[in-house]
Formats: structure tokens, sequence, C-alpha cells
């Protein structure tokens, strides 16, 4: 089929509804959480809004506000630049990607189960090599997801999940991140939790597998996505545009995935 023809019939499929969009985003605003690091580090900055005007004397006719904002603060994209493994990568910054990237297919690996009886869920290869018995191979160049429910399941007042021996969200270990690269030469890792590494990784050898090898890799993350439970195991197609920030190492961002039916 030639290109204008498949876009003819997406724009068709999109006004009918036999395509569909499902926001992927939580909303930004000031209470959400952001990832508390051990507290010898620089902490990340919640999203903060001060409004300039509103149909008033500091602008009559407009409403407007500025913001501040970690690049990693809400749901957001990690760019290979973000991990010491790929700070000298070519085109690793969000303003350098490969927008050809930013649409892409995802495989959505349903972990609720596990993920309700251990908020800590380590995802392995195993698991992995499982689900594929069932949905098929993991395509070159998709996106895997974990999906876990996490807003239906997090404490409201302790999203991270933190305990006294730090955080307890689930994520890969190294072996499955490893996997995901060299045997499936994915595009990236996304979550509904705060980070693609499990709450505990900082005790993983190395620290942060899915930062760690991913990155070094030149390949992506997401995080504090939501609505994962609207997605099919296969055959979604994700957009994930982050901000075109100079030197950017992430952006929170508008994702949304396209389903059929
Ligand atoms: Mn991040």
């Amino acid at each position: 089929m030639a290109g204008a023809d498949i876009l003819a019939g997406l724009i068709n499929a999109l006004d009918s509804g036999a395509v569909r969009v499902v926001d992927l985003t939580e909303t930004l605003r000031p209470d959400y959480p952001t990832i508390q690091l051990p507290p010898e580090f620089a902490q990340a900055s919640p999203f903060v809004k001060n409004q300039k005007s509103r149909y008033d004397e500091n602008g009559p006719a407009w409403y407007w506000n500025d913001f501040t904002v970690n690049e990693h603060t809400g749901t957001h994209f990690d760019a290979p630049i973000h991990w010491v493994t790929g700070k000298d990568l070519p085109d690793n910054s969000v303003d350098t990607l490969n927008v050809g990237h930013f649409i892409a297919p995802v495989c959505v690996l349903d972990c609720t189960e596990e993920i309700a009886a251990d908020k800590g869920f380590i995802l392995t290869k195993a698991f992995m090599e499982k689900w594929e018995e069932t949905h098929g191979r993991i395509p070159a160049g998709g996106w895997v997801f974990m999906r876990s429910d996490w807003r239906k399941i997090a404490d409201p007042d302790n999203y991270t999940n933190m305990q006294e021996d730090g955080g307890h969200s689930p994520g890969p270990d190294a072996e499955a991140v490893l996997w995901m690269i060299n045997e499936r030469d994915v595009m990236g890792f996304g979550t509904e939790c705060i980070g693609t590494d499990a709450g505990q990784a900082f005790l993983f050898e190395p620290q942060y597998p899915c930062h760690h090898y991913m990155h070094g890799a030149g390949k992506y993350g997401l995080q504090c996505m939501t609505n994962l439970d609207l997605l099919p195991p296969t055959g979604a197609l994700v957009v994930s545009a982050p901000l075109k920030i100079e030197e950017g190492s992430g952006s929170p961002l508008r994702v949304f995935a396209l389903v059929a039916g």
C-alpha cells in the first residue's frame, strides 16, 4: 500500500473510532510525587506553576503560567545522556534523538498479579520468555512496558512505596535488561512506577541496571505512565515525543498509544 493510502486509512480509522487514542500520561501537578534519591544526592524538583495573568490587570484578555519542573518529574522520557553509561553516545540528548523513534510498537507485559502480591516484583528474562510463548516475539525497535496498575495499588500517600530500607517498586533485573537489549534490540523500557529500575535497584550489580545498560546501549526509558491496562499485549503504537530541550536528559511529555478497536 502506498504511503498516502496508509495515512488516509489511518485518518479514517481515527475518525471512525476503529483506531482509538489512549492517553498514558499522568497530569503534571504540584503534588505529583518525585523520585527520592539517597539524601546525599541532589533531589528532583516537583512541578511548580506560577500564574502570570488570568484575564486580570496583568493580562486582561489572556491566561498563562510559568512553570518549573525537573526533566524527570511526572510522566517522562529518559534519553541515553541521562546516565553516565550513555554520556558519550551520538545524538543522545532529547534535542538530537532520531524523531523516527518517537513512534514505535509496544509489547505490554501484564505483571499485575505478581506486583499485587509483591510490590517489589523483579521482572526476569524467564518471565518475558514465558510471555513470548503466548504473545509472540518482542519485535526489534519496539517498547517493552511493564504493566503494574500501580495507580490502583500504590498508597497515594507513599507513591514510591518508600520503606525504611528504600523504595519497593518493581523493575527488571540485570539479566532481563541485557536480554531485552542484546536478544531483542528493544527501543526501551517503560513503567507506571517512579523509575524504570526497581526501588531496591541501588543494591543490584550493577546499580540501577535498567538505566545502566539501556542508556549505555542508546535506548530509552518511560516512567510514571498510567492506563497501561487499556493497551493490548501487542499491536498498539506508542507516540512519545519529549520536549526539545537543548542537551536535555529527558523531559515530561504527553505519551499516548494508538489502539485498534
Ligand atoms: Mn527519569
